[in-house]
């Protein structure tokens, strides 16, 4: 790894460039004497190969080093500059340019009390609040729309939107919008099904055309939106989801009998209201769930395909998720850092509002990251182990409906995928394992400390011990394989390419966790 990227502590960087471990502590110290003085800097084993350390004792400068680790292929594990003069036509065909993209963000307790003032800024007169029933029953929703009436908004409240959502529920809310808009501005308050039917509203009342035509290829159509979207205020009650900061809608389309999604910058929200408050009632099962899919945002984004190491795009070729960057790695490492104390101690203890605080700013900073670098094989594996669910249903989630909820299908295969991609670059495996558990002993085969940090958390907080535990068994993975597949958009953001045979063996390796 490059010193520096991806080095959560930005002050720390310009030491570490010269080969210095800290301020004051030379470079020559014994390393027995800077095991002790750095125990959570670097605490692990230098993982870089032994050319990359030699070069960086002797001061060699970075530039070359990144010239060097570019032109030994396209895993490069750092964030190659812009480059100048005569290194130009090195660089001529790998990308040199990434992007990141956010919506306006509103955080804290209290922040969903302002959204009526916030929607009076933009000039709206008639606005629709998208909800599920599950929420409309918290009487949250109704809350939000009575503010609306003192700056002269007239709100209505659409509250039928279905928990993962399928392009027949989508289509419903869209028809019902069209019935009784047109509308000015839209409020989804809710988990990411209530987000991501009202961006699917939003696109359909300003588009022409109908859902399939922007649904992903090979679902889809994949045609872009030619017009601009209204206003959508996003207000997640469910920490996890980062749908108030994407720009994606994902969608179960019954036909197909598979999970795919509709994914353009201008789905993203306008404004993220974050109000740590509006989850402290969410119950254990669904805080262990949701939290193991922020981790996932974080340590996938952590991990995808650096974004120099893709083929260098024309403007328009652009697209939301550009790899792993400086900016995403910032939000996701603050991320794993504060799940590392928050997360058991929100789902053992809800009541815990500074727990809470920290789940609900987990999550933000997670989907920050994750909404521009992109996630990769977790879950691309959680579309089909959601899709083809039997008969399991997890405690603490409303109804009897089957369903294994996203966070948990993300989660079942991870430490498994994590020890897949680990060889593409030990160091930020490691780091991470280390950020989410400054604690942890090193495993004899370091591929093996990031899986057991995550199996650890996830016994702890009660997740389902592997994908035997949601009724899988060997005779799935077939088909669990082909829906992995599917989703090339996932899979293209792995830091390495996934055949049908390793995603086998993943599953294969995640029946049971511990
Ligand atoms: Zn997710």
């Amino acid at each position: 790894m490059v010193p520096g990227h991806g080095d959560p502590q930005p002050r720390d960087r310009h030491h570490r460039q010269r080969g210095h471990l800290r301020p004051g502590l030379g470079r020559r110290a014994p390393a027995s004497l800077r095991a002790h003085a750095q125990p959570r800097r670097r605490p692990h084993r230098d993982l870089r190969p032994r050319g990359a350390r030699r070069g960086l004792r002797r001061g060699r400068p970075v530039h070359l080093l990144l010239r060097r680790r570019a032109a030994q292929g396209r895993q490069g594990r750092g964030h190659p500059r812009q480059p100048g003069g005569d290194q130009v036509s090195e660089h001529a065909h790998q990308e040199t340019v990434f992007t990141y993209g956010a919506p306006q963000l509103k955080f804290g307790l209290g922040a969903s009390e302002e959204i009526g003032y916030d929607l009076s800024l933009t000039g709206a007169k008639h606005v629709l609040v998208v909800t599920d029933p599950g929420i409309a029953a918290t009487g949250t929703p109704q809350r939000v729309a009575e503010q609306m009436a003192r700056f002269d908004i007239r709100a209505d409240v659409f509250d039928q939107v279905h928990v993962e959502p399928t392009d027949a529920s989508l289509q419903e809310a869209i028809d019902h919008a069209r019935a009784h808009g047109p509308y000015d501005a839209y409020v989804a308050v809710g988990g990411g099904s209530s987000i991501d039917t009202a961006k699917a509203i939003n696109l359909l009342m300003t588009n022409p055309g109908e859902l399939m035509d922007y649904v992903n290829v090979p679902v889809g159509e994949g045609r872009d939106p030619v017009n601009p979207l209204k206003p959508l205020v996003a207000v997640p009650t469910t920490t996890g989801t980062g749908a108030e900061s994407t720009t994606i809608c994902v969608l179960d389309v019954l036909a197909q009998k598979v999970k795919t999604g509709i994914s353009h910058a201008r789905l993203r929200p306008t404004l993220a209201v974050v109000d740590p408050r509006l989850t402290l009632t969410q119950p254990a099962g669904v805080t262990a769930s949701a939290g193991m899919d922020i981790l996932c945002h974080a340590l996938e984004s952590w991990t995808a395909k650096q974004y120099a190491a893709y083929p260098r795009k024309q403007p328009e070729q652009r697209v939301p998720y550009c790899g792993a960057n400086p900016v995403s790695d910032m939000w996701c490492s603050r991320a794993l850092q504060l799940l590392s104390h928050a997360f058991r101690q929100a789902v053992h203890h809800g009541d815990d509002e500074d727990a809470r605080y920290d789940m609900a700013l987990a999550a933000t900073f997670a989907g920050m990251g994750f909404g521009n670098a992109g996630v990769h094989l977790p879950h691309a594996n959680a579309y089909p182990i959601a899709g083809q669910v039997k008969d399991f249903h997890p405690d603490d989630y409303a109804g009897d409906e089957a369903m294994v909820p996203h966070g948990m299908s993300v989660s079942l295969t991870a430490p498994e995928a994590f020890r897949f991609t680990f060889d593409t670059n030990p160091d930020r495996h490691v780091e991470a394992a280390r950020m989410l558990d400054p604690d942890a002993p090193m495993t004899d085969d370091p591929a093996d400390l990031l899986p057991t940090v995550l199996s650890r958390l996830m016994r702890d907080i009660a997740l389902p011990n592997g994908l035997g535990a949601v009724g899988y068994s060997d005779a799935d993975v077939d088909d669990l394989v082909t829906g992995t597949m599917k989703q090339q958009r996932l899979l293209s953001a792995c830091p390495k390419e996934v055949t049908e045979d390793d995603a086998a063996r993943v599953f294969r390796g995640s029946f049971e966790i511990w």
